[in-house]
This record gives C-alpha cells, sequence and structure tokens, in this order.
C-alpha cells in the first residue's frame, strides 16, 4: 500500500500506459553542448533508474535560427541521431520512458539570426529579430516535424513541443510579440494558427504511436498576453491537431512575477492547471514548485490535473520515485528552489548540477564508491560542509564522527532558514539530520572540540565554517551595533530605523528579514499573489492584477549599504537577485552603493559619498561586511604537527555558499 495512491496510479496514453503520475520535466544541463553524449546518457539513464515514468529532454533547437544560443544542441545531422541513440538506448535499458523536447527560441534566442512574428526585441535579449514572411513560417514549421521525425528515429518515445514561456510558439499567440496583418496574426484564430499547424504536421511526420507533449502557456503574466478563453481555445485545439498531453506552461521569461525561486509558495499554480480540468479530453499535466511527494499526491487529489511535472527535484534527487514508492519520502534529498547551482548555472554558460546533489550531471566523475579499508573518520563542523562529508563518507562505509559545538546541525543554514522565502532550507537541515541517522554517523553535539579529541581518528576534516568581518567602523555610545547573527538568532532585536553595513547575500537577507512582518507570503498563497500581483487569468487577461503588486509595508526604515560603487544587489544570483531587488524596493528599503563609513554616533551612521558626507539616522546598525575562516582549531592541530582537510568556509570564506561547501565536503568524502 502506497502512501501516494494517486501519484502512483498508472497513466493509459492509448498505445502506452506511463507507470506512475510523475513527469521529469525539460531541464537544459549544457551536457549536449559540450558533446559528451556519454555524460548525458550518465544522467538520464540515472534518472529512469528512479523510477519516474516519463522524462522530458533539455530543450533542442529544430534549426540554427531557433537555438537559444549559437552553437545549442538540435538534432541535425546523422550523427546526433547516434548519440541521441545512446541516451534512449540506456533510458530504455533501465526501463524508463523519455521525449526530446523541441525548443524554438525564436525573439528570445541570443543570437542576431533570431527570428519572430513581428520584428519587436524582447526586453531579455540584445537581438531584435527578423520578422519572418511566409516561405519563412512554413520552414520553421517543416523544421520541427523534420525534428520530431528525427527523434523518432532515435528512438525517443515521444516530443514535447514547447510551446510556453515567451518562446516561438508563444510569440505568436499574442499581440505583445504578434502585430502581423496576414493570417498569422490578427484575430485570435490567426495567431494561434502556426502552434495548431506545428502540432499537426509534427502528428502527420510521426505517426499515432507516439507521443506528443504540447507545453501550453496557462498564465502569461505580461502585458497583452493571453485571456483565458484563448487559452481554453488553443487547448482544444491543439488536443484536436494530435497532441497526447497538454503540460503547463507559468509565466514568459520576461514577465516581473517570479514563478519557480523559492520564494513562490509551493504549488503556487496548481489552480491554474485545475481551471483547466474537464475542458479537454487529453491528460493535463501541472506544474511549477511540487518538490515533495505529498504536494505531488494533494495536487492530483484535489484534482489539479492528471499528472505532475517536477524538473530540478530530479536534479537534487533522481531516485525521488522509486524512494516514495516505499516509504522512504523523508531520505529524498530536497530540492530548495534556490536555482544556485542549475539555473544559475545555465546562464553563466556552465554545466548544470545542483546545491543539494553535486553529483547531477556528474554522474561518471563524482562516484561515491563502497571503501575496501574503512577508517574512522573526525569531520569539526555540522555545517552543510561537514554534513555533507559526513554522509558521503559513512555511506561509503568509513566511520564516522561528527562534532559541533552547537546542539543542533546545520551551521548557517540555520540563519538562512529564519529569512521569509527562504523557509526551504528548513527541509534541508531535516533532511541531513534523517540521513546522518540512516548512514550511521556518530554525532557529537554541544562539543566544543579541542586537538587532543581528534588524535585517535585516521581521518580529520575540519568543517569550522566563518567568523563574521569587523569592518571596525568608529563608533561612540548609541545607537545599537549588532551583527547579522545576533539580529537572526533572536539574541537582540532591531529597532524602527535601521541601517545595515554590507549588501551582499547576506546584507539582503537581513533587510528582508526585517521589512516583514507577520506571516511569510512564501507560506500563504493568497498574501503572495497579493503581493506580486498576480491575479486569475479568467478575471483579468494574462493573469496580471489592475491594481498591480501589493507589498505589505515594511514595519521599518531601512537603508542597505556598500561600498562598491555598483548597483547593490548586482552580484546576487543571475536568475533571483531581480526578486530580492524588486522585493526590497517594493517594501521601501534604500539601498546605497559607493559609500564610505565614517563614524557611528548618537545621530545615526554617517557616510561619505561622492555628493559629499550625510548621516542616516538610526536606532540599529546591522553588520553584514562579509566573513572570515574560522581557524582557530586549524591553527593549533598544526602547532601540534596533526595532519587534516580543510573545507567550506573554514577554507576560503569569500564568496563561499552552501553549493561550494557541499560540493567540496562531498569531492573530499568521496576520495577519503
Ligand atoms: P557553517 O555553516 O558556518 O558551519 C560551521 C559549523 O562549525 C558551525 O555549526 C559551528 O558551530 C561549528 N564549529 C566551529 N568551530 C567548532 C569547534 N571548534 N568545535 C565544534 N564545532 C565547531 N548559502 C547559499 O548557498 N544559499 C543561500 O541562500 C544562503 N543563505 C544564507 C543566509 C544567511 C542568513 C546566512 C547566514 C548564510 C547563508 N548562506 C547561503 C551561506 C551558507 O549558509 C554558508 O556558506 C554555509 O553554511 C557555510 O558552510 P560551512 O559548513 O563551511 O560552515
Ligand atoms: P558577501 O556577499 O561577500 O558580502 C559582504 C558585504 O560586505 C558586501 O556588501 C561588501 O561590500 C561588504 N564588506 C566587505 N568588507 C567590508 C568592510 N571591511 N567594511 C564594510 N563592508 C564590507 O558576504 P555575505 O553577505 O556575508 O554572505 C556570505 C556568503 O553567503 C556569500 O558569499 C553568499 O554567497 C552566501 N549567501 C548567499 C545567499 C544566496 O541567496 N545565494 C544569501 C546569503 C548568503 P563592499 O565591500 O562593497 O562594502
Ligand atoms: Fe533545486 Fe537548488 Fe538543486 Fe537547482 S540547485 S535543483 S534549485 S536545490
Amino acid at each position: 500500500m502506497t502512501d501516494y495512491p494517486n501519484l502512483f496510479r498508472p497513466l493509459d496514453l492509448g498505445h502506452v500506459t506511463l507507470p506512475n503520475r510523475v513527469l521529469m520535466g525539460s531541464m537544459h544541463t549544457g551536457l549536449e553542448e559540450l558533446g559528451d553524449f556519454e555524460r548525458v546518457s550518465a544522467f538520464y539513464a540515472t534518472r529512469a533508474r528512479g523510477g519516474v515514468s516519463l522524462i522530458v529532454t533539455g530543450g533542442m533547437a529544430p534549426n540554427r535560427e531557433g537555438g537559444v544560443l549559437p552553437g545549442a544542441a538540435g538534432l541535425f545531422t546523422d550523427k546526433d541521431i547516434a548519440n541521441h541513440s545512446l541516451t534512449t538506448k540506456r533510458v530504455h535499458d533501465e526501463g524508463g520512458r523519455i521525449a526530446m523536447q523541441i525548443l524554438h527560441a525564436g525573439r528570445y534566442a541570443y543570437s542576431p539570426e533570431c527570428v519572430a512574428p513581428s520584428a519587436i526585441k524582447s526586453p531579455i535579449s540584445p537581438f531584435a529579430p527578423a520578422e519572418l514572411d511566409d516561405e519563412g513560417i512554413e520552414k520553421q514549421i517543416a523544421d520541427i516535424a523534420v525534428a520530431a521525425e528525427r527523434a523518432k528515429i532515435a528512438g525517443y518515445d515521444g516530443v514535447e513541443i514547447m510551446g510556453s514561456e515567451g518562446y516561438f510558439l508563444n510569440q505568436f499567440l499574442v499581440t505583445h510579440t504578434n502585430r502581423r496583418t496576414d493570417q498569422w496574426g490578427g484575430s485570435y484564430e490567426n495567431r494561434m494558427r502556426l502552434p495548431v499547424e506545428v502540432v499537426r504536421r509534427v502528428r502527420a511526420a510521426v505517426g499515432p504511436d507516439f507521443v506528443i507533449i504540447y507545453r501550453l502557456s496557462m498564465i502569461d503574466l505580461i502585458p497583452n498576453g493571453s485571456t483565458w478563453d484563448e487559452v481554453i481555445t488553443l487547448a482544444k485545439a491543439i488536443e484536436t491537431a494530435g497532441a497526447t498531453l497538454l503540460n503547463t506552461g507559468i509565466g514568459w521569461h520576461e514577465a516581473r512575477i517570479p514563478t519557480i525561486a523559492t520564494s513562490v509558495p509551493r504549488r503556487a499554480f496548481s489552480w491554474v492547471t485545475k481551471k483547466l480540468m474537464g475542458e479537454v479530453s487529453i491528460p493535463i499535466i501541472t506544474s511549477n514548485r511540487i518538490n515533495t511527494p505529498q504536494v505531488a499526491e494533494n495536487v492530483l487529489a484535489e484534482g489539479c490535473a492528471d499528472m505532475v511535472s517536477m524538473a530540478r527535484p530530479f536534479l537534487a534527487d533522481p531516485d525521488f520515485v522509486a524512494k516514495a514508492r516505499v516509504g522512504a519520502s523523508k531520505t529524498i534529498a530536497p530540492c530548495i528552489a534556490c536555482n544556485q547551482a542549475c539555473l544559475d548555472h545555465t546562464f553563466e554558460m556552465k554545466v548544470a548540477t545542483c546545491l543539494v546533489n553535486p553529483q547531477a550531471a556528474h554522474e561518471t566523475d563524482l562516484v561515491y564508491a563502497a571503501t575496501h579499508a574503512p577508517k574512522s573518520v573526525a569531520v569539526v563542523g555540522a555545517g552543510p560542509a561537514g554534513l555533507a562529508t559526513a554522509i558521503v563518507a559513512a555511506s561509503r562505509g568509513h566511520h564516522v564522527t561528527l562534532f559541533d559545538r552547537a546542539l543542533k546541525i546545520g551551521g548557517q543554514l540555520n540563519m538562512a532558514k529564519q529569512i521569509p522565502g527562504k523557509e526551504e532550507f528548513h527541509g534541508l537541515v531535516e533532511w541531513y539530520e534523517t540521513m546522518v541517522a540512516q548512514t550511521g554517523v556518530t554525532m557529537s553535539l554541544g562539543t566544543n572540540v579541542t586537538p587532543d579529541m581528534l588524535s585517535p581518528f585516521d581521518e580529520v576534516v575540519l568543517a569550522t565554517g566563518v567568523l563574521p568581518r569587523d569592518p571596525k567602523i568608529p563608533t561612540q555610545g548609541a545607537p545599537h551595533v549588532v551583527s547579522y547573527i545576533d539580529i537572526l538568532t533572536g539574541r537582540e532585536t532591531a529597532g524602527a530605523r535601521v541601517a545595515i553595513v554590507g549588501a551582499g547575500g547576506i546584507g539582503f537577507d537581513v533587510a528582508e528579514y526585517l521589512s516583514h512582518d507577520g506571516e511569510s507570503p512564501t507560506e500563504n498563497l493568497a498574501l503572495w499573489k497579493s503581493e506580486w500581483g498576480v491575479s486569475d487569468p479568467e478575471e483579468h487577461r494574462s493573469g496580471l492584477s489592475p491594481d498591480g503588486p501589493k507589498p505589505t509595508p515594511s514595519p521599518r526604515e531601512i537603508s542597505l549599504l556598500q561600498r562598491k560603487a555598483e548597483r547593490p544587489g548586482k552580484r546576487l544570483g543571475k536568475t533571483t537577485g531581480w526578486i530580492h531587488r524588486a522585493n526590497l524596493a517594493m517594501k521601501g528599503v534604500k539601498m546605497l552603493g559607493g559609500v564610505e563609513y565614517t563614524k557611528i554616533d548618537g545621530d545615526g551612521l554617517h557616510i561619505a559619498t561622492k555628493d559629499g558626507e550625510r548621516t542616516i539616522p538610526c536606532d540599529t546598525v546591522v553588520l553584514c561586511a562579509g566573513q572570515v575562516p574560522d581557524r582557530g582549531l586549524a591553527a593549533q592541530l598544526s602547532e601540534a604537527g596533526q595532519q587534516f582537510h580543510i573545507i567550506g568556509g573554514a577554507d576560503v570564506a569569500s564568496e563561499l555558499d552552501a553549493k561550494r561547501a557541499i560540493n567540496q565536503g562531498s569531492r573530499l568524502a568521496a576520495e577519503i
């Protein structure tokens, strides 16, 4: 008897029956562009082995002009077909099924060759597209149909036609991007002609026994997007044209409303898919911020969809489905929706992986092999670096003791989880609690480790973390000067007027923490929708509230400062920094770069800028001026001539984050 009866109900698609209701959504890993198809196939085969019923690949370009970038992967030649066949064979050998996503980027292509319905540049690309003529449009349709045909030859079980997120097909649907007056523009019937024709031609090319998923934008979240009536009309026409499944797209890439970041409530958009249930007879797949089996089960049980798509959760744990099936959900490594190692990597042109699971997309080069020579290993520090080391080393068969002077594990993650919008960090710490127990790590909490305690061990790993940097600003009396640790651990409280020194990740988080009052919007969908101005697309075109965002006012006046003469927050995550900046701006937080701190006194924080000197009146100054390694124990061990490994913040504090800490710890533990 499963805990998730709806999740594990087979889905009959006619020519094939899927064993469960979980689809692995499309993710661009960047592996295909490396040309290392052994690695590509290992990535997908690992996920197929984990029991997901249908995998969708990262987007493959149907032609050069449709690629997201020059050199984007596709299925252009016979050699490409052979490379893709390696993946489909290995997925099938594992008992899985895989569909290839066909992604034509249209005006989102980062290339001067890009094409679109109309010559309107997107706000997120430097290139204006060329408007296609009739012949050009016919070429795009034919190229997509040929790509589907090649996918079938390569052994795929189906294709997903990417029709959402503001890509090429989506661009035809709305007047925001389609100003044509011919048969491909004007009335809605004309604007939807291209997507519908694409599905019809793909079906004609691949025959009946082949899955066609159409990814349909159900709420565009941009000005002049689709109405709900148009969404229904399109869904029906796509069904008639031959699609097997309808997948959900939420928001265009250029939308100024977050749709998958960690601050978005879980299953924030399943209500949108639910509205479409009953309008078509093919199964509907819902997506976005679904990251546990229970959330997925609830979505299905409430009739919000026939199937659930999760993408990033399969980077965090390829065995998500297998673990859920055997009642081991607590051991599923959680996707915390941080984007730090997946989407941010993609935008930085790096191979995507996962903060929580550095093996993702590194299946062939980061292997946790069982050891033939078990050792006793001491790990000092139960932050993410030490935790990752401990569980990987113990899972390989070593005898691991994990020390921390604190009474609970997690290190700085315990502060991160206090920030409104970062609630997923609770689940990460809980997962580590489960895993240290499951892998048999001996815990020694509340222990301030001294060198003599470490001498009996074969290997010593120091993961002692960081200390806050003291910026040494001359201070005379009030106001209250405190550190982020004081505030986030509740040792100190902030007054009504706060100046924050340092606008890095922690400065931004502290500003977020101090500008919220009451329930976190991430835990309250109605509040979150109101804060970002999301409404029912049946009432307002595209799901944009006519009143716009309605942030809850900050209970404090906050200034967030940095010395660098650049826009504060510029160095935050590529795909999430804009959300933090927008959120704080909505709350009235003043962000200022290019300052020099001169002193703190009873009047407040005195600064000098290029425009002269001024005082920021405040009753609390919070220091978030970066961190330095905590090497106290390392120095003592060196003095005693004892060998040790040093990782995480204790190794290098600058630009440290949990991604690097976990990666470094896991890689060390793979080699001990
Ligand atoms: P730590 O987490 O600092 O852990 C070190 C541990 O060692 C501590 O538990 C400490 O008690 C213990 N210790 C030290 N000395 C001894 C001793 N002598 N004996 C016993 N125990 C000892 N990173 C991200 O990637 N994404 C985020 O969104 C993010 N948000 C953050 C938000 C906040 C508010 C903060 C403060 C940090 C955030 N970080 C984030 C940063 C991330 O938490 C750190 O980079 C990471 O925790 C560093 O890991 P670590 O294991 O090296 O050190
Ligand atoms: P940080 O990002 O390096 O920021 C430190 C801030 O302090 C900067 O604004 C810096 O700006 C300022 N600063 C540095 N030296 C100073 C000095 N001597 N006097 C005054 N100001 C000084 O570090 P952090 O904010 O402490 O965060 C620690 C790590 O945690 C970061 O590397 C970050 O990646 C990670 N983190 C990540 C997230 C996330 O969401 N991904 C969130 C929180 C933390 P100026 O030098 O310009 O003044
Ligand atoms: Fe999820 Fe973060 Fe891993 Fe991406 S990097 S898969 S968002 S946990």
